[in-house]
């Protein structure tokens, strides 16, 4: 039953192997759809819309935080 074991062990590793592959493609696509809001001010990228009104608030308090509908295309 040796045999069976050792194939069974190296289907695991084989799936766990694609697994991590898939993995590491998903979040790489997510980090691109991620780069889409720009400050409007510095044309600085933001991840996402929080961090782009914690970042105009610090570097740019003067100016308003445009709604987030407006970058939602
Ligand atoms: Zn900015």
């Amino acid at each position: 039953m040796a045999r069976g074991k050792q194939k069974e062990q190296a289907r695991e590793k084989a799936q766990k192997l694609a697994e991590s592959k898939k993995g590491g493609q998903s979040q790489l696509g997510a980090r691109a759809a991620g780069l889409k809001i720009n400050c409007p001010v510095c044309k600085n990228p933001a991840s996402n819309y929080n961090v782009l009104k914690v970042h105009m608030e610090a570097k740019h308090p003067k100016d308003t935080v445009p709604p987030e509908s407006s970058f939602s295309s």
